[in-house]
């Protein structure tokens, strides 16, 4: 099987979902016997592609062009076509992220071709690959398989792998420029300045460490409390849906169907009960710590750790305890 792993990045910055994809393909190829190639797309990207050659793969295609600096799916999907029409893969691996979103279905489509999207995993059997998705809000899961001819697309959720899997390579991947034929008349849309909708927002899915409160926080003047224990932590504080809905906390904090899918390396609930709508974007985080007073929380069915109590006196212990060490 030939594998085509689509990278991302944006202004000379990668999507870390571009490394837990590369880490499932990296598994698919060991699995299959296959060889994978990894796309890094954009414009000025020579050192990403030089630091994606590091990692364990047979090349790095570098598409570079002066119309690709700046994302427009119009210049991605022509670049990408020809890019697949050069490799011939017989799998498109791409991490799920907003941009994929956007030009993947069109690329897939453009070819005639199917895609799985937002897997959030794979299994390899009798030979055949079966793409794992979350269905009905993450309330149940579905395999799925691919009919027609290759190439097929998959994109993966973020969490789906651990970005700390990638196997370094024994020696540098060679680099390949990908010639890419594309014109100014072909791109429709001119993008403008990258902007984040709220003045102070974050990137979740970035976040090492979220601290998630939750309606058990019962007033906006309690947030100040977990936003200190999320700094003393070194992370960033996220919301359930409630707290976003009262404005307690703007909404590009929250988590869950209809917020962010974030995958950090600790999730610590405090007083969130586990909806499913909640726990379907915080599942895949690799420690989860509930807090809740309520022992039958459904929180605590996905939590790693669960701390049966009153957070308002479980928090300022825990920032005591924190304070007390950063003060050694
Ligand atoms: C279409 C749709 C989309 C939705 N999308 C989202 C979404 O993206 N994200 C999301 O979060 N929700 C979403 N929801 C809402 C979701 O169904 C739940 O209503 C919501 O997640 C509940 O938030 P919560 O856990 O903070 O509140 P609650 O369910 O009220 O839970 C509060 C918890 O705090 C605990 N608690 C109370 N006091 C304390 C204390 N002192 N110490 C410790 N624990 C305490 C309680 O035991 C309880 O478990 C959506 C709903 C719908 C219908």
């Amino acid at each position: 099987m030939k594998i085509l792993l689509i990278t991302e990045q944006r202004e000379g910055q990668w999507n870390k979902t571009s490394f837990e994809t590369l880490a499932a393909a990296q598994q698919i190829a060991a699995e299959t016997n296959g060889s994978l190639a990894g796309v890094v797309i954009g414009k000025r990207i020579a050192a990403l592609a030089s630091e994606l050659a590091a990692t364990k793969l047979d090349e790095v295609l570098l598409v570079e062009h002066d119309l690709l600096s700046a994302y427009t799916p119009d210049g991605f999907t022509i670049a990408l076509q020809q890019t697949i029409a050069q490799a011939k893969p017989d799998l498109v691996l791409l991490p799920h992220t907003y941009q994929v979103r956007d030009f993947a279905p069109k690329l897939a489509a453009s070819l005639g071709k199917g895609m799985i999207g937002d897997c959030i995993g794979y299994r390899h059997e009798n030979g055949k690959l079966i793409f794992v998705r979350q269905m009905f809000q993450g309330k149940t899961v579905a395999d799925v398989v691919f009919e027609g001819s290759a190439p097929w697309f998959a994109t993966f959720q973020a969490g789906a792998s651990r970005a700390d899997a990638v196997i370094q390579g024994a020696s540098k991947a060679p680099i390949t420029p990908v010639a890419v034929d594309l014109k100014p008349e072909q791109i429709r849309t001119k993008p403008l300045e990258l902007f984040r909708e709220a003045k102070q927002a974050v990137d979740l899915t970035q976040a090492p460490i979220l601290v998630s409160v939750g309606r058990g926080i019962k007033a906006p003047e309690n947030i100040p409390m977990a936003e200190k224990l999320a700094k003393l932590l070194g992370g960033e504080i996220s919301a359930s849906r409630p707290i976003c809905d009262e404005g307690w906390l703007p909404m590009d904090r929250q988590i869950g169907s209809s917020g962010q899918t974030v995958a950090p390396k600790l999730y610590l609930a405090l007083g969130i009960s586990g909806a499913i709508q909640h726990v379907v974007g915080m599942k895949g985080s690799r420690t989860i710590v509930a807090i809740n007073k309520d022992q039958n929380a459904p929180i605590f069915e996905v939590a790693d750790y669960g701390i049966v109590g009153d957070l308002f006196e479980i928090v300022p212990a825990l920032i005591e305890e924190l304070e007390k060490t950063k003060g050694t």
